[in-house]
This record gives C-alpha cells, structure tokens and sequence, in this order.
C-alpha cells in the first residue's frame, strides 16, 4: 500500500485547487485526489452560475470577504495565464423599490469596506448599461465576471498531474481509519493510507469528516437551485449580470440573470430543499438523506425561522409563472415563452443545530486531517486562495511532524 503524504477527498474546484497548492508548497510529497465520480467537476462545481464574483456582499473581515476579493484576481490571473476564456463583464445590482434604496445604500457601504470597486448609479445611468432593466437605482460592480468553473478545474487538474500527484476518478471513499501517524482510507478501489488528510466532499463533507472522528456541529442541507435560459432571440434582453437586491438575512443571492461565457443567458436559481444531496431533479429522493434532514432539529428551526421565504421558493419551483413573475421584477419584458428549463445545481449549505445558516466558509483542523465543511457560493472565486489558505493552515502540523518523511519519501 502506497503511503501518501496528502489525500484529498472530492475533485470539485476547492478539491483540485488544495490539492493544486499543496503540491506547489510541497513539491517532494505524495499527493492523492479521490473522486467518486468518472469525471472532474460533477456536482456544484459543474453546476453553478458560472460568476466570478467581486466579494461585495461579505461580512467585512470574514472568510469569504477576504479569499473571495482576493481569489477574483487570483482567478483572473489564472484564466489570463493559463489561456482560459473569462470576461470581467461586471454587473449591476438593481432597487426596483423605493423601500429598497436605505438596503442598497447599506450594501454600497458594505462594498467600499469590502475594498470592492463600485458605483451607486441612478435607474437611468444602470439602464446605460442594461436597456431592460426595471431599477429605480442600483450599484455597478466593476470586478465582477464570467468563466467556465469546468474549464478552470481541467487546469487544475493538469497541474496536479504535472506535479506528480496521483488523481483517482471512480473511487468513493466508504470510512477512515484513524491512526497515531495519520488514517487508512477504505475505498471501493482499495485500502490508502495518508498522513494527512484533506476532506473537500462538498455535499457530504459533514459525512466525511464524522468519518474522520471531527465534529462539524453544523449538518449539510442540500439546497436546490433552478435555473431557466433565455432562448437564443431573447439574449439581447440582457448584456452582462443583472442580480436583484439580496435578502441580508438570506445565504443566498436572489433569482438572477447570468450570462454565460458561452453566450447563453441563464435565470435563477431559486432555493429549494432537495430531498436527496445530489438531486437534481424534483422528483429525486434519498431514503437516507430525506430521512437526516427531516429527523434534524436545525432543518425545522431553518424553516420556521424564514417560513415565508420557504414557502415562496417552493411555489417558485412548482410554478413557472411564479418563477417568470419574480424575474420580471428585473427585467418587465421577459415572458414564459421565453424561457426553457436548464440544469439545475445544489449547493451543500451548513445549518447549525439552532436553525442558523454557517455563513462563513468552516475549516476545521484536527491533528492530521482538514475538513472543508461549508464552502458555498463564492468558494468557486474564492478556489486559489482557499487552497493557499487550507496549506497555511496545516502548515504548523506538516512541518512539526511531517517534513523529515516528505523529504526521505
Ligand atoms: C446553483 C449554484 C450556483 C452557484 N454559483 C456560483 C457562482 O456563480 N460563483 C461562485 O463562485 N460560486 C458559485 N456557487 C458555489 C460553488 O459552485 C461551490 O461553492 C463550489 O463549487 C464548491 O466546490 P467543492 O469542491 O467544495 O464542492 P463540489 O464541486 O460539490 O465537489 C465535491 C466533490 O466531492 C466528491 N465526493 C463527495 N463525497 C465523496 C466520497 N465519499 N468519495 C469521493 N469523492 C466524494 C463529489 O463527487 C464532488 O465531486 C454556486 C453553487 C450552486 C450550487
């Protein structure tokens, strides 16, 4: 059996890109990609909106303000080094309310702490930008973008492959054996064994790293998001991103219109409890996961604590005129016929046992491990310096323990 230094669990982008910087921070170690999948990319991070976001809507301080502004010029640079197609086509965030305007004034604010280059513009100067656009006001957010997440992963991934590190599709990771010098990973391609290890499973991190003997209080909540696209002789309706004002107590951005690096103008995506951690459609259910969420007491504090918004994001899913009706909110002219239905997404978000929504990115650090247990939107941004920052975190372990076996492996 092969002893490896480091084994990273989920080829996602926060997966690949850790296990992109600690290959470039440790270039003698042995380094192993697990992935249950036969390709890269195949769950949220496939599945997203495709925005390289500019970190405006962040608790200043937090995690995600700092990796996420910083990973948009990590990203861009990436994408400009490496030949990957980006546009940094910015976007408008739009009042359509007066009872709006005291909001977006406070996430103007929030902006300029956030160190994001923005501007407050009046409702005729956003439709300079978006003709369509029904706004009264609005913020232009200049650093925003657009690129393909998968296309950003296969440079990952040949870096990786470039730096030696042994990258396993197919393989799903059934329990961790923890031991005095690391853990022994049973799979269903066989028994590994790591020094350290690095949990990046997305959607079953909170699995995994109970596997690993770490407690991450919170629990993994598969939220479902819906998007429709535009058809093609209704593109011109919208130019770059066009986002309504967030609820500030929601952990997610509203139903908005995002165009592609493709071309192709997508909407949504709402917000709905998916029933199964990877379903993807309304009628995919999990005895197992359905029977944790619905047997979980953080679940039914969520939902009484925002039981409107719960039960508007459930007619939106069912209806697509509910669904038309809030993106007409943005854009007047948009109509049914429009629209056809795209892909769907699910984000892996954490809810503590009091119904609270982990807002920050949580990493946690045990003797030998790292568990990535909520990284949601805008961990795809924020990827590079996510990986930087797992690597500066396990710093401290790696060289008090590890580096005379790196150096003899
Ligand atoms: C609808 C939607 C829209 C979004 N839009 C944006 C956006 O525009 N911009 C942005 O920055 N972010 C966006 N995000 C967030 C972003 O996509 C995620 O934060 C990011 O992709 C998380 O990456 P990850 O690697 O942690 O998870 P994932 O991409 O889900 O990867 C986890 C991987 O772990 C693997 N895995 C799980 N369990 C095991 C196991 N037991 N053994 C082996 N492998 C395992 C899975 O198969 C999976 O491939 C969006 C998310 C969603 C869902």
């Amino acid at each position: 059996m092969t002893q490896y230094t480091f084994a990273i669990i989920g080829g996602g982008i926060v997966g690949l890109s850790t296990a992109m910087a600690v290959g470039q921070r440790y270039p003698d170690a042995r380094i192993l990609v697990l992935e249950k999948e036969s390709g890269w990319a195949h769950h949220q991070t496939g599945r997203n909106s495709g925005v390289i976001h500019s970190g405006l809507y962040y608790q200043p301080g937090s995690l995600k303000a700092r990796l996420c502004r910083n990973g948009n010029r990590s990203m861009v640079a990436f994408c400009q080094q490496y030949g990957i197609d980006y546009e940094l086509c910015g976007k408008v965030i739009v009042a359509t309310d007066p009872a709006e305007l005291p909001q977006l004034d406070r996430l103007y604010e929030r902006g300029l702490q956030n160190g994001v280059k923005l501007d407050r513009l009046s409702g005729d100067a956003i439709r300079d930008i978006e003709p369509y656009v029904n706004c009264i006001a609005g913020l232009r957010v200049h650093s925003a973008g657009i690129v393909n997440y998968k296309q950003v992963c296969q440079t990952y991934v040949d870096i990786i492959q470039r730096q030696g590190g042994n990258l396993c599709l197919n393989t799903t990771v059934q329990n961790l054996v923890q031991a005095s010098n690391g853990y022994t990973i049973e799979t269903n391609q066989g028994t590994f064994s790591t020094q350290f290890l690095i949990n990046c499973a997305g959607l079953h991190s909170d699995r995994i790293a109970r596997m690993g003997q770490a407690d991450p209080t919170a629990k993994i909540i598969p939220i479902r998001g819906e998007y429709y696209e535009l058809k093609p002789e209704k593109r011109y309706l919208v130019r770059h991103l066009i986002y309504p004002l967030p609820d500030p107590t929601m952990p997610v951005l509203g139903v908005h219109f995002t165009r592609m690096i493709d071309g192709t103008i997508h909407a949504g995506p709402n917000a709905v409890l998916s029933l199964k951690r990877e379903g993807y459609r309304k009628t995919d259910i999990d005895l197992r996961d359905m029977t944790e969420v619905l047997t979980y007491s953080g679940f039914w504090k969520m939902v009484a604590a925002y039981p409107t918004t719960a039960i508007q994001e459930l007619i939106r899913s069912f209806s697509k005129a509910a669904f038309v009706r809030s993106l007409q909110r943005l854009i007047p002219d948009v109509q049914a016929n429009d629209l056809i239905p795209s892909p769907a997404g699910v984000r892996a978000q954490a809810v503590k046992p009091d119904g609270h929504f982990v807002e920050d990115f949580l990493l946690i650090r045990t003797a030998h491990a790292m568990h990535v247990c909520n990284a949601p939107s805008p961990a795809a941004t924020a990827s590079i310096e996510i990986g930087k920052a797992i690597v500066a975190e396990l710093s401290s372990l790696v060289n008090d323990r590890a580096v005379e076996t790196l150096r003899s492996g």
